[in-house]
């Protein structure tokens, strides 16, 4: 059987700018599509569009997770990009859609990133908060009880936990540099229901920590929580070549973290969020999808 795995994708992301010179830049998407479409296993990628914001509003699931007057404040600026970030929401929704019905993995290849977006701000590059919008709407989908969601991008997703730390039905995990933009994410920040798991790392971390982060603390905690689905905020600036950030992490070794994540053996929707150094951003997306190809099954 030939496995195929799905991308989420639209050339209209990279409509997206902030200012011409800007780490956050359309060249990071191409430069990921340029390497997927190199890799010797391209032809078992299933690349899709993204649901038009005309067949799916994605608005209500924006309601759920930010203040009606944040979003007031952001609709000039959905306007301005077109929609984009709209059709970016929606490339996230037709990501769990995927990954719940085929019970396989799915890449949501997007931009910008998310998860510094908390309920009634945006911060970093962060606008909209890709992840908790689609574990809320998860939820709502038939037998998805639970949902997880596996921050790895350098920064703490404190916009994630933001919106999910009083929802019992989702579970954050944070991998993140520490001390560090944004400054939250310590061990003791917990969830209002023990469903935030916190692992601040030191500068410099490599791959043998992340591993023993990822082993002894994070997929234990995911285990005990038992997700439905587990969605992978998948940021790669914890690269040593990334400009922003200072840990150690090379493209391959996110083969081993993807690798170590399948074993929680539930659909998985990873969704981009940072990463700035273009040729390794491009280089790890292709080992997390190379894992995924070569350990999930479909049933
Ligand atoms: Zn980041």
């Amino acid at each position: 059987m030939v496995f195929m795995f799905r991308v989420i994708y639209s050339e209209r992301f990279l409509d997206y700018t902030v200012r011409s010179v800007h780490p956050e830049r359309p060249q990071r998407l191409t430069a990921i599509v340029e390497a997927l479409q190199a890799a010797p296993w391209a032809d078992q990628l299933d690349w899709q569009e993204p649901t038009p914001i005309t067949q799916r509003d994605p608005l209500p699931w924006l309601r759920r997770c930010h203040s009606p007057e944040y979003l007031a404040k952001t609709e000039p600026l959905q306007r301005l990009a077109g929609s984009v970030l709209l059709l970016a929401v929606n490339a996230w929704l037709d990501g769990v859609d995927y990954a719940v019905q085929s019970r396989g993995a799915a890449f949501a290849l997007t931009r910008p990133g998310g998860h510094h977006a908390e309920r009634d701000r945006g911060m970093g590059f962060c606008i909209l908060a890709n992840a908790a919008i689609a574990a809320h709407y998860a939820l709502t989908r038939p037998g998805i009880e639970r949902v997880a969601i596996l921050d790895w991008d350098v920064h703490h997703g404190n916009g994630t936990q933001d919106i999910v730390a009083s929802q019992r039905r989702i579970a954050f995990c944070s991998l993140h540099q520490f001390p560090c933009y944004p400054g939250t994410g310590r061990a003791a920040e917990t969830g209002d229901f023990e469903n935030v798991l916190n692992i601040p790392l030191k500068a410099g971390s490599t791959i043998v920590e992340y591993r023993e982060a990822l082993t002894a603390q994070a997929l234990p905690f995911f285990e005990r929580f038992s997700p439905d689905l587990l969605i992978v905020s998948a940021g790669y600036d914890a690269n040593s070549a990334d400009p922003i950030a200072g840990m150690n992490l090379e493209p391959a070794d996110y083969e081993m973290l993807t690798e170590l994540v399948l074993r929680l053996q539930c659909p998985i929707l990873f969704g981009l969020e940072g990463g700035y150094d273009c040729d390794s951003l491009a280089r790890s997306v292709v080992a997390t999808i190379e894992a995924c190809l070569g350990k999930v099954q479909v049933r």
